[in-house]
């Protein structure tokens, strides 16, 4: 569903990705693991079109993604849901969800079915809808951000450290919700540091060090191979 060849990008003169290549099958939860500044995060902005980079190229559901502009990109089905979340902490819950799609013009029934859909998944967000954001406690965020970006109705997710800051249960709990959206059908692509959370979830796993794929493989190989229990696993 997505993949990347030869992926190279940074700022100004430093690069921070060297010759990148990583494949997600549909249907699959892959994890990206790697240390503070391996490149993750510009990796996930690199493919959802928030960032350029310097080459390479990127082909999404069969078609490449080369000068497609990120907004385009969340209507061709790839979502971004942002490290730290980046809720709107003075609308509600409601209304974060809404603008996600305010841009579309969908129907008042379509946003409707879109947001009972993920009321659904997280019913904590219906019970606090009129709430403002910024009152939410970091695992409620995380799941409104997780939510707003279900209502661009993906076909991929990709999301960058949500167990970022939470307490362990929380982070659990967001996990757990993370495998029932795949289980509904979405592919995910997650950049984590927490490596036991992500390689539980995730069938593949990358682990990226300065900016190179070091180690790739399924999860469960992964978390038994001593190279990543030494440096992530704390073993
Ligand atoms: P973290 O887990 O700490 O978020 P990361 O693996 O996501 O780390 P990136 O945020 O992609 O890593 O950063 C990779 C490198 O790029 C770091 O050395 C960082 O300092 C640098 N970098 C990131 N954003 C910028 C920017 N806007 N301008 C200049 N350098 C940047």
């Amino acid at each position: 569903m997505l993949s990347c060849r030869g992926l190279c990008a940074g700022y100004g003169s430093v690069q921070v990705l060297h010759d990148l290549a990583i494949e997600v099958e549909e249907g699959e939860i892959v994890a990206l693991l790697g240390a503070n500044g391996a490149g993750k995060t510009t990796l996930l902005r690199t493919l959802s079109g928030l960032h350029r980079p310097s080459a390479g190229a990127i082909r999404f559901d069969g078609t490449a993604l080369d000068g497609v502009a990120a907004e385009a990109r969340v209507r061709r089905g790839l979502a971004h849901v942002p490290e730290g979340r980046r809720v709107f902490p003075g609308l509600t819950v409601r209304e974060n969800l809404a603008v996600a799609t305010s841009a579309w013009r969908r129907g008042r029934a379509r946003i409707d079915g879109d947001l009972d859909r993920v009321f659904a998944l997280f019913p904590r967000l219906r019970e606090r809808a009129a709430q403002l954001a910024w009152s939410l406690s970091g695992g409620e965020q995380q799941m409104l951000a997780i939510g707003r970006a279900l209502m661009s109705r993906p076909r991929m997710l990709l999301l960058d450290e949500p167990s970022l800051g939470l307490a362990p249960l929380l982070a659990e709990e967001v996990y757990a919700r993370i495998r029932d959206i795949n289980r509904g059908s979405l592919t995910v692509l997650v950049v984590e540091q927490n490596t036991v959370l992500a390689l539980d979830v995730a069938r593949r796993a990358y682990v990226l060090e300065n900016g190179r794929i070091v180690l790739a493989g399924a999860a469960a190989e992964l978390s038994r191979d001593p190279r990543v229990r030494d440096a992530y696993l704390g073993a």
